[in-house]
């Protein structure tokens, strides 16, 4: 049976030839868009139609989402897949898809605007009986109030946009004095990035964990867990390497966090797929967001579930039913990817676009990679620095390490900056060994100075 005849790919690079990949196997056409910067980009030609979206600023393309379903009416695609960033979490487009009566392969509308407020999700889930940081419980909007709350929960504390994303706008608070400071701040930034000023405070954790958890719902209420997820490794509060499942997790803390996450899905009347994020610290746990997309890191869980997550999507927006339980699933070894930018890990992360002079991607067991550049290739300056995602499993987390070193060895790009030898002395690295991980690690380790 067929889900769909065709689907729109509202997306570029790496994800949209990720989604494509997944259509072609369940013979579903793909339609692809492309701006004025992407007019050579691999997903338009892996795709089987494609269309010219416009500009190569996102807004006038990637994000113009009237310009975007009017492609997919006129092409007749029923879906359309968002893939991550852009779009994916745009409750408006999901709306306007629904409104103009083209599938929109993710959650409802309803679900990602509930989600889409760090402080609405928070509260929702405290009323749900997951546990929360404590913090002020709405906006900020009365100064003293707000320092009354930080002192009372202790600093540090940490500033937040609600409808933050990407690490954008959040301010670590040490002391009263520059309290205020980082509120107008963090209201300033967020009002410019996501027209919406409104922050929050919440305790802020020293070197906790971030372990999320994925989730997968159906439309007729079937939900299951697809395990843990270990995103610790990150530069400026952005995931930079991944591992399934955490080093750190027992079946005890499984069960309560997989449990909360489930909680998490049902209290927003979830479905399709979600990741529940957590902040880990001393054997408690915090709900912290949920992502209501694909995550650039599904393939991990792809690895160690052996389940096809975009595949799954799809099934569900058409409406059917999961096909298997909880107790069907299973982990099987370890795996982890590496998330290859094109910046300079000696320079401060500084973006490197340009032209790719060499490329070879490793291969052989056990290893995956997503990506969306080629030889000849010039990476545009417009978009997200990812070029690529390294992936490697193999039976236990010791043998999956080796085989990521071995991967990254064989791995050849010349003509930009990566992160591949920060990647590669992380493998190295005695603590990421030991999986003593934290959301503090690269600053702490100095990994490239040693
Ligand atoms: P965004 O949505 O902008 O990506 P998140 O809320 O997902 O922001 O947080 C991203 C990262 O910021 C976390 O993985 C963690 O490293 C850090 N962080 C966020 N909140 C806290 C907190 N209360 N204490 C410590 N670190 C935090």
């Amino acid at each position: 049976m067929k889900f769909f005849e065709k689907l729109l790919i509202a997306n570029r690079g790496e994800i949209a030839i990720r989604v494509m990949r997944a259509c072609r196997e369940l013979d579903i056409d793909t339609v692809a868009i492309y701006s004025d910067a992407d007019k050579n980009a691999l997903h338009v030609r892996y795709a089987d139609e494609a269309f010219y979206v416009g500009e190569a600023h996102p807004s006038k393309s990637y994000l113009n989402m009237e310009r975007i379903i009017d492609i997919a009416k006129k092409c007749g695609a029923e879906a359309v897949h968002p893939g991550y960033g852009f779009l994916a979490e745009n409750y408006r487009f999901a709306k306007l898809c629904q409104d103009e009566g083209v599938t929109f392969v993710g959650p409802r509308w309803k679900s990602i605007k509930a989600m889409g407020s760090k402080i609405g999700s928070k509260q929702m889930m405290k009323d749900a009986g997951v546990p929360v940081l404590p913090g002020t419980d709405g906006g900020i909007t009365d100064i003293e109030e707000a320092k009354k709350i930080a002192a009372d929960i202790g600093y540090p504390v940490i500033v937040k946009a609600s409808a933050g994303g990407g690490g954008i706008g959040m301010q670590i608070v040490h002391d009263e004095k520059s309290l205020e400071e980082a509120i107008s701040g963090s209201q300033r930034i967020a009002k410019s990035a996501f027209g919406d000023a409104t922050v929050f405070v919440e305790k802020y954790l020293i070197k906790p964990r971030h372990i999320e958890f994925q989730v997968l719902v159906d439309e007729h209420k079937n939900a299951v867990h697809l395990y843990d997820r270990e995103c610790s490794i990150q530069r400026r509060h952005q995931k930079l390497i991944e591992e399934a499942p955490s080093p750190i997790m027992t079946d005890e803390l499984r069960e309560r966090m997989s449990a909360s996450a489930l909680k998490v899905a049902e209290a927003s009347d979830y479905t399709n797929a979600g990741s529940v994020e957590f902040l880990y610290s001393q054997g408690n746990y915090y709900f912290m967001e949920m992502n209501t997309r694909l995550q650039v890191e599904h393939t991990i869980t792809e690895f160690i579930t052996g389940i096809d997550l975009v595949k799954q999507q799809i099934a569900i927006a058409a409406g059917e039913s999961l096909q298997f339980e909880q107790k069907d699933l299973s982990i099987r070894g370890h795996a982890i990817e590496c998330r290859i930018n094109a910046e300079d890990p000696l320079n401060n992360f500084a973006a490197d676009p340009g032209k790719i002079l060499r490329y070879r991607s490793p291969g052989g067991p056990g290893i995956r990679v997503d990506s969306g550049i080629h030889m000849g290739y010039t990476i545009p300056p417009n978009y997200d620095s990812m070029i690529a995602k390294l992936c490697a499993w193999d039976s236990t987390r010791h043998d999956a390490i080796q085989r990521m070193r071995r991967a990254i060895s064989e791995y050849i790009v010349l003509g930009i900056k990566t992160t591949l030898p920060l990647h590669y002395a992380i493998m190295n690295n005695q603590q990421f060994i030991d999986g003593n991980t934290h959301t503090h690690f690269l600053q702490e380790e100095h990994i490239l100075k040693t």
